[in-house]
């Protein structure tokens, strides 16, 4: 069983405290010119209750409600008014390229070098992953739960990016977002059965999973360098005053959403 819940601990993300919504991202500002990329906490926001600022359409919220709390969360990270492309989730570890705006079904996680277009998941527990090629200005946004991880669907995401547009591990900068973690996040047999041991913690019937490790591992393994991956040191689940649950709060709990995208301008700027 694993020793250290969060390996990486050292690379605290920024919590950025804004007025109207807070967000986390990674420490990376200044580091990528022209490169956005943020996650949304539950924090303000117009929706009653324990919902906070949701930006789920499926938890019985009003559509209004989302697109206001979108519409913070977007101009809070930089990037309201942007085209953006969404993924369709449905825990499998289906990789799709994203040439435009709009919502693509059926995949987990999207890949696009278009310059300006923005990529979009909705989390709750589940770890989103960033990836991003600063090389080819090409980046990646990953919905991992203990399904997709299962799939190593990080690990497809870098082979499509390589396919599509000839990224290499080497170059590839990687965050593994917030997510349930290993202090918390207890599974089931079933689940830990498909786990290496040293990513599950705990015993007597109650072992935890700890996703960011597992695809901190899968990265590492890929030939990501490890000083290119920076690993959140925060759990949804216990942290109810920045993150929404689905642990914990149940079928009530709002959802996050996670953003990367590369300016259109920027190139330009540089060239
Ligand atoms: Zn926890």
């Amino acid at each position: 069983m694993g020793e250290d819940p969060r390996p990486g601990e050292g690379d605290a993300d920024e919590v950025v405290r804004g007025r109207e919504a807070v967000l986390v991202r990674p420490p990376w500002e200044g580091v990528f010119p022209g490169l956005t990329t943020a996650l949304s906490t539950r924090l303000h926001g117009v929706s009653p209750g324990n919902l906070g600022l949701n930006t789920g359409y499926t938890v019985g919220d009003s559509e209004e409600n989302v697109r206001a709390n979108r519409k913070l969360f977007f101009t809070a990270a930089g990037m309201d008014g942007k085209p953006l492309a969404t993924a369709g989730q449905v825990h499998g570890a289906v990789v799709a390229r994203a040439e435009g705006p709009g919502h693509y079904d059926r995949c987990d996680a999207l890949i696009t070098s278009v310059p300006g277009l923005f990529l979009g998941i909705s989390v709750a527990d589940c770890l989103p992953i960033v990836l991003i090629d600063p090389r080819r200005r090409a980046v990646g946004i990953v919905h991992s739960g203990w399904k997709g991880s299962g799939g190593k669907i990080v690990l497809r995401a870098l082979e499509a990016m390589h396919e599509c547009f000839g990224t290499r591990a080497a170059d590839v900068h990687a965050y593994i977002g917030p997510s349930a973690g290993g202090c918390c996040y207890e599974v089931g047999e079933d689940v830990a059965s498909i786990f290496p041991e040293d990513i599950l913690l705990g015993g007597g019937g109650h072992l935890r999973l700890n996703l960011g490790a597992f695809n901190h591992a899968v990265l590492l393994r890929a030939g990501v360098p490890g000083g290119q991956v920076r690993l959140s040191g925060h759990c949804t689940i216990h942290e109810a005053d920045l993150f929404h649950s689905h642990r914990r709060d149940g079928s009530r709990s709002g959802r996050m959403m996670a953003v990367v995208g590369f300016d259109e301008n920027r190139r330009k700027v540089a060239g």
